[in-house]
């Protein structure tokens, strides 16, 4: 899977991370004339909608929007290996496990408004099992993108899939997305349950009953 198969296009987007110590200054350069496109777009949309850039409560905006921006898209060119680093493990059992709750936050593509929720994830080792925290780095790692829920859900069953070789995973993700609450499209505290499930979550019954189970009932 390529990190970048699914970014925006445009320079904005071009991953942070540059591989390898000798190009570490033109990353930073890269980085800095990235920021520098953001504010002045914050800018320009500040401007456009009717407010006063230069008065002193926004003066400072665009920088600290730009920086806000740099780590909330943090996870283009990073790739599921990158946030691994040695923590495969063997196998001892293949009794499936369940990560549940893991926190995320990500900015739905629609409207670049975030969209705030937990993401689960079951899978039933083959030979291999992953540290648990790394869970939460993987997830961080495509919710720090835009994103519709859909795929982030398949992109980190994808990720397992390719990292653990696992007899089967499945990955179920809650979220509430702002774009609806604060437009007035749905009540607030709604929440969009998706799921993705491979190999022996998918095909076993038991299985998928238990992993689902374990979840308990979606709170919506
Ligand atoms: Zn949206």
């Amino acid at each position: 899977m390529s990190a970048i198969d699914d970014s925006v296009e445009g320079r904005a987007f071009e991953p942070t991370v540059i591989p390898g110590g000798r190009r570490n200054g033109h990353a930073a350069a890269l980085v800095h004339e990235r920021d520098a496109i953001v504010a002045a777009a914050t800018r320009a949309l500040l401007d456009a909608i009717g407010e006063d850039p230069s008065r002193p409560g926004l003066e400072k905006t665009p920088e600290r929007v730009a920086k806000a921006w740099r780590h909330l898209t943090s996870g283009y060119g990073l790739q599921p290996a990158d946030v691994v680093n040695g923590a495969l493990f063997p196998a001892e059992a293949e009794q499936l496990v369940v990560v549940r709750d893991i926190e995320f936050s990500s900015l739905c593509e629609h409207h670049l408004l975030p969209f705030v929720g937990r993401v689960h994830i079951g899978y039933v080792p083959g030979e291999s099992i992953l540290g648990l925290s790394k869970f939460a780095r993987l997830t961080d790692l495509y919710a720090r993108r835009l994103q519709v829920q859909e795929r982030l859900t398949g992109q980190i069953a994808d990720a397992v899939m390719e990292l653990l070789a696992p007899r089967g995973v499945g990955v179920v993700v809650e979220a509430e997305h702002m774009c609806m609450v604060m437009r007035g499209v749905e009540k607030p505290g709604s929440l969009t349950r998706t799921s993705v499930l491979l190999g022996s979550l998918r095909d076993d019954r038991d299985l998928r009953e238990q992993f689902l189970g374990s979840l308990g009932r979606p709170r919506s």
